[in-house]
């Protein structure tokens, strides 16, 4: 059982994910079944959606990460194609001013703090497309590319 508070950042598992959809499924609620269905929370970054056309979406889900799996193996059994979108969460560099905020936030230390510098590291290797960073950074240094996701 999940308790979901209707607030802005609901704890548990979060991620980021890009779909398509193919022609047929494009105008079906399937998206919206995954808070029904799953009582997933879900934020839609970007999405192009024409009737009987391919559509796509970038997607932050979050919710209990059991629940996050059924939901995503659902959009599956839909014929949704689901790309992760971890190397498409970019840090810009002449953006970022080391205050560290980001680090207490990354449940996967893929932001650490140098202790020979001081400076914040961004290891994407590491990201699991959260998206928590984006939500905390106060110069909009870290962001997810919404332009070229679905290129892949
Ligand atoms: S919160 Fe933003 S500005 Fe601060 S260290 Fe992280 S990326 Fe840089
Ligand atoms: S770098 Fe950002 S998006 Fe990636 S895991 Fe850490 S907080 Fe989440």
């Amino acid at each position: 059982m999940s308790e979901k508070p209707h607030g802005e950042v609901q704890k548990g598992f979060r991620k980021i994910v890009y779909l398509t959809f193919p022609p047929e499924v494009s105008g079906r609620p399937v998206v919206c079944n995954l808070a029904r269905l799953f009582d997933l929370s879900f934020n839609i970054l970007k999405a192009e959606i024409s009737p009987r056309q391919d559509g796509t979406m970038t997607l932050e889900i979050s919710g209990l990460e059991t629940d996050f799996h059924k939901g995503v193996n659902y959009l599956k059994e839909n014929s949704v194609r689901i790309t992760p979108v971890a190397q498409k969460i970019f840090r810009d560099e002449d953006c970022c001013i080391h205050c560290g905020l980001c680090t207490a936030m990354c449940p996967t230390k893929a932001l650490v703090v140098d202790k020979g510098t001081r400076k914040v590291l961004f290891e994407i290797d590491k990201c699991s497309a959260c998206g928590l960073c984006t939500r905390v950074c106060p110069v909009q240094a870290m962001a997810v590319d919404l332009d070229e996701n679905g290129r892949n």
